[in-house]
Formats: C-alpha cells, structure tokens, sequence
C-alpha cells in the first residue's frame, strides 16, 4: 500500500474515548463529532481503500449512515465548534460521494493523490481514438436529426466507458505497487482524456433518449 493510505489510517482512533473507527467524522460508541488533523482523502471517509475499483454500495451506505448524524438538527445546543464541524463535514461528504460515484471524477482524483504535479489537462488521447469519436458524433448528430437513438449505437457508447473503467482500474492497480512509475501515469492521463470524449458521447445519447421518452 502506498503512503496516501497509511497517512489516514494513523488516525482513525476516536479523540473522545479511543475507540478505533470505520472512518474519521464521527464516533458512533460516544456519539462524538471528530476534530480531523491532517487532510482527508475522499476513500478514507467512507470507509474504503484509496483505489479506483471501489464498492459504490458502501459508498451510499457510508453517507446514508453519516449525513444523518452530522445533520444540524442534531447540533443546535453544541458548541460553536461542533456546529461548525457538521456542516464542513456535510459539504465534505456530499463532494466526497459527488466525486466517487462518478468514475471519471474519480480516476482523475485518485491520480491527483497518487501524482499531486501531474498537469491533467495537458494529454490528449491517440489520434485513432479520436477518429472513432468523430465517427461515433456523427452517429449522434444523426440521432438528434431524427430524435431517436439506436440501442446499438447507445450499447456502443456504454461499452467503450465499461471497457475505459475496466482499463483505468487494472492501471491503478499497477500504480498503487510502482507509484513513482512515469509510463503508468501517462497510461492513466491518456485513458482519462479518452474518458473525457466518451463521457461527452454518454451525456448526448442519455439527452437523445431523454427527449425520446418525454415525447412518448
Ligand atoms: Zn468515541
């Protein structure tokens, strides 16, 4: 494991009573709003390991669980601190899911931990793939003319991200045994950039399909 999950895991010890914890905002056995030293990773707090294939079901458990008790209902006697704990962890864990749900936010978070100088927006994905865009844009433009999408062009669309998702959590898995490794790293920046361009084709044939459903 690398030092971005030791780092956290160091910490995870209740200020109020010592009780050891899933993650760091609050101690269910005191019922303690926790003051974090140091700086949180968006995995640490639900619970997972910092790496990219991750259990979105523990994701929403984890939130579920700790946006209720760091509700300011439940703050409206305590201490100035506290309140003002609650609501910076509420904020805090709505980024946190907002980021981990999706998986290209996701990969492009993991890489800033793993590569904190590392410029993302300076690659740009290989000259075939980007062909096989425009191909597949055209295919969209088409689709908007006549207001239908095919399922085979929108299967096409979602296989190309399963298969990038797929991709980017074999690459960080070698990146999480060789972090310092400069071909891995551009691996996952080109893989990102091609995220980008499918991510774009996904939110125009979800849009499609949309209008598609509303005019039925
Ligand atoms: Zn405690």
């Amino acid at each position: 494991m690398n030092q971005v999950v030791d780092n956290y895991r160091e910490t995870l010890k209740c200020h109020s009573c010592n009780h050891t914890l899933e993650q760091s905002f609050y101690c269910f056995f005191c019922e303690k709003i926790q003051e974090i030293k140091g700086k949180l990773n968006y995995f640490s707090i639900f619970g997972l390991e910092t790496t990219y294939q991750i259990d979105l079901n523990k994701v929403d458990e984890a939130f579920d669980l700790l946006i209720l008790v760091l509700h300011p209902d439940y703050y409206a006697q305590s201490s100035e601190t506290d309140k003002s704990l609650a609501l910076e962890y509420s904020t805090l864990l709505n980024n946190s899911k907002a980021t981990l749900i999706d998986p290209l936010r996701r990969a492009k978070y993991l890489l800033s931990l793993f590569s904190p100088l590392t410029d993302q927006a300076s690659t740009t994905p290989p000259k075939g793939f980007i062909t096989e865009m425009f191909s597949l844009q055209e295919e969209l433009d088409h689709a908007e003319e006549t207001g239908t999408i095919s399922r085979s062009l929108k299967k096409e669309i979602e296989d190309l991200a399963t298969q990038t998702e797929q991709f980017l959590g074999d690459a960080f898995i070698q990146l999480e045994s060789k972090p310092e490794d400069k071909l891995i790293i551009t691996t996952i920046q080109e893989e990102i950039s091609k995220f980008k361009f499918i991510r774009n084709l996904q939110d125009r044939s979800q849009e499609i399909e949309q209008k598609q459903t509303n005019l039925h």
